[in-house]
């Protein structure tokens, strides 16, 4: 096919100049959604969440019953951001997520996603072999730890409450936020100390 062969940002630029022409899009708006994300959103929003959920059980209890509405208490949301769902970690089961798709994605809690969340390897084989996958990205789990894939689209955003680490128990909010990393809330990590 003869597009295959133009540049995705060649067409990604046509498609921009058709939808502003039309009056669909409007730059300066365009321009101040993508700053916003590319400088104030990011994945330290979904770390206050997570901190928060390891240390207050009724807010953890709310996160896990609404995400959408437990995230708008501490003030995110937004685009990408109105149907959230949090899924929680535990010995037993661990959940990661993918957009098999495309690439759905939290914003208000994750910001942009990352290139690898983006590759098609990561969208096809996340889903068929997700044990193998984890391993590559440097997470290894025992056989008996069930693995959950969750297609996020564009009705539905997932986002992993991951585990609190062991020997952390003293810790205050403030001192857990860092701790969380994008990777574990996707799923791809664990929680380190
Ligand atoms: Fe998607």
């Amino acid at each position: 096919m003869t597009q295959e062969r133009v540049p995705i940002e060649l067409r990604v630029e046509a498609l921009e100049q058709l939808l502003v022409e039309r009056g669909l899009v409007d730059t300066a708006v365009m321009d101040k959604y993508i700053a916003m994300y590319e400088n104030d959103v990011g994945p330290l929003n979904g770390a206050h969440v997570v901190a928060k959920a390891w240390t207050d059980a009724d807010y953890r209890r709310r996160l896990l019953a609404d995400g959408t509405a437990a995230v708008a208490e501490l003030g995110y949301k937004g685009p990408q951001g109105e149907h959230i769902v949090v899924l929680e970690n535990t010995p037993e089961v661990h959940n990661v997520v993918v957009c098999t798709l495309c690439s759905c994605y939290p914003w208000p809690l994750l910001g942009l996603p990352p290139s690898w969340y983006k590759d098609p390897a990561y969208r096809s084989r996340m889903v068929r072999e997700p044990r193998t996958v984890l391993a590559e990205m440097g997470l290894s789990l025992p056989d008996d730890v069930e693995v959950r894939v969750w297609d996020s689209s564009s009705e539905v955003r997932y986002f992993v409450l991951p585990e609190r680490p062991a020997g952390t128990g003293g810790l205050p909010e403030e001192e857990l936020v860092p701790l969380v990393t994008r990777d574990a809330m996707v799923g791809v990590a664990r929680v380190r100390t």
